[in-house]
């Protein structure tokens, strides 16, 4: 199936948003599901645009609220697959409480934000995520916040599925979206993207010709190492994680990657390896652990109180499905 809608997709020529949407274009195809079981919700920002580029069903909302209201829909369409597409300022500004609690929540939903450091909608303001130094037009003599970092926030907000991915890297995005998607409750990605008007170059030292040695690649089960030759690798430094030459450690010292821990400390440790200056950057599937979820927990909770109704012709989901008709008498 082709999930390529009629609508004109209106992105500045080279944005890398266009290749976040053709992945996601391939990739929706694996989950076989008909147009009308899968919705997208976003925000306000250039990529909030993603649900008109989709043949399939979608709310284009209000800023920073696409979150509580994809909440609503998993709870009372359990039939749905449920995404939101946000960006770096809608998410983590505006938005950054509905957010963290949807994380805490675990809701069913992918959560897809692409991070592009700045502002583009509102043409090139300093975002959450922008470095610190940043010359914008909202900064011109330099920012001076402390950025997210953006993995740091969903893991610290109890995230149960935890990913990064870069745009221009369409295996690597496709297998964390693949993996997000088989979630049950909340998926982050996190999805590097380029903006080319406001923040051109951005993730230049990602694509490179030495950009293994900045990208460390996520593997489960495998030792993590990167580098063009995996001349680099990853060893515990007290309570965190630090990269080191891999031939200044024995092999036994270098960090196994378990995506399924259930100890979050390690995921985080992972997350802070980042840094600003994208010297290094792990991307792939940091977290991915089971956890009930709450749009599970309230269906329940709805079916135990009509269950104690004295009507009992429907249940309470059904009502506020309004796929059936409540009958009091
Ligand atoms: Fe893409 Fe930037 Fe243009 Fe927005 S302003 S569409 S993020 S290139």
């Amino acid at each position: 199936k082709d999930y390529t809608s009629d609508q004109e997709v209106r992105w500045c020529p080279g944005c890398g948003d266009y290749v976040i949407l053709a992945t996601v274009r391939g990739f929706l195809a694996e989950l076989g599901l008909k147009r009308e079981n899968l919705m997208f919700v976003s925000g306000i920002g250039c990529s909030s645009r993603f649900p008109y580029y989709l043949e399939a069903y979608g709310i284009h909302s209000i800023h920073g609220r696409a979150p509580a209201i994809a909440t609503g829909l998993a709870v009372t369409r359990p039939d749905l697959s449920v995404w939101v597409v946000t960006g770096d300022g809608d998410a983590l500004s505006i938005g950054g409480n509905h957010l963290i609690h949807a994380l805490r929540r675990n809701v069913n939903m992918t959560i897809l934000l692409f991070n592009n450091r700045i502002y583009g909608l509102t043409k090139g303001q300093y975002s959450p995520t922008s470095e610190p130094g940043k010359i914008t037009k909202s900064t011109p003599m330099g920012s001076i916040d402390h950025p997210f970092n953006t993995l740091s926030v969903a893991l610290g907000a109890e995230a149960t599925f935890a990913g990064r991915a870069l745009d221009s890297d369409r295996a690597g995005l496709t297998e964390v979206l693949r993996a997000a998607a088989e979630h049950r409750g909340t998926s982050f990605v996190e999805i590097l993207q380029d903006c080319p008007i406001f923040n051109d170059g951005s993730f230049d030292a990602l694509r490179r010709e030495n950009a293994e040695s900045h990208l460390i690649r996520l593997r489960h089960g495998e030792p993590i190492r990167f580098g063009a030759d995996g001349e680099f690798a990853v060893v515990r430094d007290g309570f965190g994680l630090k990269t080191v030459r891999a031939d200044t450690v024995a092999d036994s010292e270098i960090v196994v990657h378990d995506a399924y821990t259930d100890h979050p400390e390690y995921a985080y440790a992972l997350s802070r390896l980042s840094d600003q200056d994208l010297t290094r950057v792990p991307i792939g599937i940091f977290r991915s652990v089971s956890r009930p979820t709450y749009d599970d927990g309230v269906r329940a909770q709805l079916d135990a109180a009509a269950d104690n109704h004295p009507v009992k012709e429907n249940s309470l989901q059904q009502l506020l499905t309004g796929r059936e008709t409540w009958t009091v008498g």
